[in-house]
Formats: C-alpha cells, structure tokens, sequence
C-alpha cells in the first residue's frame, strides 16, 4: 500500500503531494528521499533551476511567517518577489553566530511546526551556544537525508551501523533495536574498546559512523585477525578535520573505505563524497553556499522551522564545480579547514570529547567564556571568563564528570587570544592522532 502510495504521489502534482503527506508523515519522508535521489541525476543548470526555485519558496515563507525577516525585509525595503535567483540573495546581509544568537527567539517561525518541535544545541564552547528549533518537516527530511547519503557510500542505513560520540552517561554502549543502531560510548574508547570490537564481529553490521578521532582510538583496538572479521564496508566520518593519514589509518584498520561527511546543527547545507572519493557532493536541496574570502556562507532549503539565510559558518572550503567521475553535477567541497579533534585525556587514559565538556558550559549560566588546556594527561588548565566570582560550582561540575580521573587548576582571564578560538587544545591528544 505504501509502496503503492509513494509511486503515485512521485508524479503527483506538488499540491496533491503536499497534501497527502500532511495526512501521512511518513509518505513526506518518502519523497524528501526520492527528491534527492533523483537530483543526483540533474545537470548543473537543473540543479540551479531547482534550487532557485526552492530559494524563492523560502524567501515568501520567511517573509510571511519568521519575525527576524519580516523586519528585515521591511526595514530594507525588500519585497519577495525581488528575489528571483540565488544572486539577488546578496540583497540581504550575510549574518553569523552572534546575529543568531541575539535574534534566536525572532528566527522561529510563527508557523505551526507540527508535532512538538525539538531544540538542540549547537556544540557550544561558551555559555552562549546556538539553539535551533526543528519541526517534524524537518526531522523527516534529516532522516531521509540521512538514508540518502549512507547510499552514496553503497551503505543501506536502515540495515543498521554503529555510532561513535554520543553521551551516553557511564553506559558503555547503547543498542537502539528499532533504529538498528549500536551506540558505541566514547568516554571509554581508550579503556574498553575490545568491547566494540566483539560487538561488531558479532553484529556485523556493514557501517561505522563518528568523529575520526574516535574512529582512531577504536581502531588501536583491531589488530589483523579481528580487521578481516568485521565485515564493514564503510567509515562515514563526520564533524573534524580528516587528515590524509588519518583516512589510510582507518581505511586499513577497519578494512573498509572512508567517506567524508560534512554538516551542521544550523541546517544550512550538509555534503557527502561518492564512490569516486573526489571530495564532498554538497546536497543540492539541502541547501545553497556562497563563500566570503573562502569562508562557507550557506543558505537553509528546507529548514522552514528556523531558516538561516546567509549565514556565515567560520568554516574555511574550497569547491569546485565540474562533472564528478561518479555522474554527479552537484559541486563538491574538496577541501576543509573547520574543527580540530578536540578531546581530553585523563589520568587513566579515558576521553572525554567535545560534547560532554560543552554540555557543562552550557548548563552553566555563569559562564561566558571556557577553554580548556592541556599539556599531559591527567592536568587541564581551565580558563574562564565569568559573569560572577564563583569558581566553586564549576569546580563542582568538573568534578562529578572527571571523579577523581583529572587534576584542574583554574583560572579567570578575560583573553583568549586573536586567531580562531578553540575550545580544547590538548597536546596529548593531538600527539596521538598525527
Ligand atoms: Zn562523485
């Protein structure tokens, strides 16, 4: 029935489509996936046709339905219809996080988001982080994106996969049955790996998903017998840096190719290498990028629930535009300066990443800024910018993360230096993943 309902809602009319599958969520999710799919076969002008077009859909919502553009619009004098391709979208401003972060409650749409919205976080490294809003559009699109991408790396995601760098708590791994999902917790990467490794000769599901530092630290775990019994067929890497050595490293370790993602909590763009392994197809309905002195600046497609237009990403890219050897006309990111493996060792050798120390900065309203440093493992220098004197419940967090596995000194300073801030530099960790 449902199949039956997907065929004739593919050469439906938009409108009787768009109806449809308000009755039917899941039938939306369907053709969020058939959509992409089908744009991997279009040219580069069909590509900007389509994306115009989405373009132009976006630009009458948020003027319509989002306050932070109404106003803008009206302030600049702008009306919708002056929007007729992605180059008038130099109309309007290029914003960054902290636009965002000052306007985050006037870039909700006033639309109804469907069942109950979700917030989520971006990794915050101050007591300022990003929150975005997504409604059920939204998810159903990010699950079929997520389906459609595993594809390109010859991966059926709905078979299940493993997944590295999710907090899990003191578990030390998760299986999520339903989303055929093996949670692997990366606090204990460095402790407790052999565990990974029987679960995925055990379970022998065909994709390992995570950072690609973590994917280094499970991998000291594989040695050649457990390698051949692993039966993977993909590393998607995902959210740091992957060096050239990094990637040989795992593609031995695991006995399977690599395949570089990139994305972002924001929603403006999200881009996958193909089969030819010649850098990053950007997803054409997912979302537009400009670039200002190299820097990515994405505009959102899909994201109707907290669009971001123009919005200044910090990440430094290089793209090009020709016919990719797999088929592709859809542009590929080739070359990314954006986070740096960030992560903290401890006395007895656990990590503990990005997200478990950001989530203690965020729940902490007294901070502004934190930056983390360290030169061996065990000793962290944190330094903090406050909005009060008291050190002593941020003292009081570390501790009941770390036990007694970290030594902390603190202190307050107010500078942080003039490059890119970075939330944690750790020379041991660093050291490792070279
Ligand atoms: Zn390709």
């Amino acid at each position: 029935m449902r199949n039956k309902l997907k065929t004739i809602l593919a050469h439906s009319p938009k409108q009787i489509s768009k109806v449809v599958s308000k009755i039917r969520p899941e039938l939306q999710y369907d053709l969020f996936y058939y959509d992409m799919k089908k744009s991997d076969g279009l040219t580069s002008s069909q590509i900007d046709e389509l994306q115009d077009k989405k373009l132009k859909a976006m630009i009458v919502h948020c003027s319509k339905h989002v306050p932070y553009y109404k106003k803008l619009f009206n302030d600049l004098n702008l009306k919708p219809h002056k929007f007729r391709s992605k180059e008038d979208l130099e109309l309007l401003p290029i914003m960054d996080r902290s636009d965002v972060i000052k306007n985050s409650k006037y870039l909700i749409s006033k639309k109804n988001l469907g069942s109950k919205p979700i917030i989520r976080y971006s990794s915050g490294t101050t007591g300022n982080s990003l929150k975005f809003v997504s409604g059920q559009t939204e998810r159903l699109f990010e699950a079929a994106r997520i389906r459609k991408q595993a594809d390109m790396a010859g991966i059926d995601i709905r078979k299940g996969h493993y997944r590295l760098g999710l907090h899990l708590g003191d578990k030390i791994q998760k299986h999520d049955v339903a989303r055929k999902t093996i949670f692997f917790n990366t606090k204990f990467l460095a402790t407790k790996s052999s565990i990974y490794v029987n679960s995925m000769i055990n379970k022998k599901y065909k994709c390992i998903k995570g950072y690609p530092s973590h994917l280094y630290f499970l991998s000291e775990a594989i040695n050649e017998d457990n390698s051949l019994n692993l039966g993977l067929r993909a590393a998607i890497t995902v959210s740091e840096n992957l060096s050239d050595s990094l990637r040989k490293r795992i593609e031995k370790k695991y006995g399977c190719q690599v395949f570089n993602h990139y994305g972002m909590t924001e929603q403006v763009t999200s881009a996958m290498e193909c089969q030819s392994h010649g850098g990053m197809h950007i997803e054409p309905l997912h979302g537009f990028i400009e670039q200002e002195s190299e820097i990515l600046v994405g505009t959102t497609l899909m994201n109707f629930s907290m669009p971001l237009l123009r919005y200044k990403t910090g990440d430094k890219i290089k793209i090009i535009k020709n016919k990719c050897s797999c088929g592709r006309y859809s542009n590929r990111i080739t070359k990314i300066n954006g986070r740096e493996a960030e992560f903290l060792l401890s006395k007895s050798g656990k990590i503990y990443d990005f997200f478990i120390l950001s989530n203690m900065v965020r729940n902490n309203k007294n901070i502004i800024i934190c930056q983390f440093i360290q030169d061996e493992p065990g000793y962290v220098l944190v330094r903090l910018k406050l909005t009060n004197n008291k050190l002593s419940k941020i003292r009081h967090n570390l501790n009941g993360i770390f036990k007694n596995d970290m030594h902390f000194i603190m202190e307050k300073t107010n500078t942080f230096g003039k490059d890119k801030f970075q939330f944690i530099i750790s020379k041991p960790a660093q050291k490792l993943i070279k």
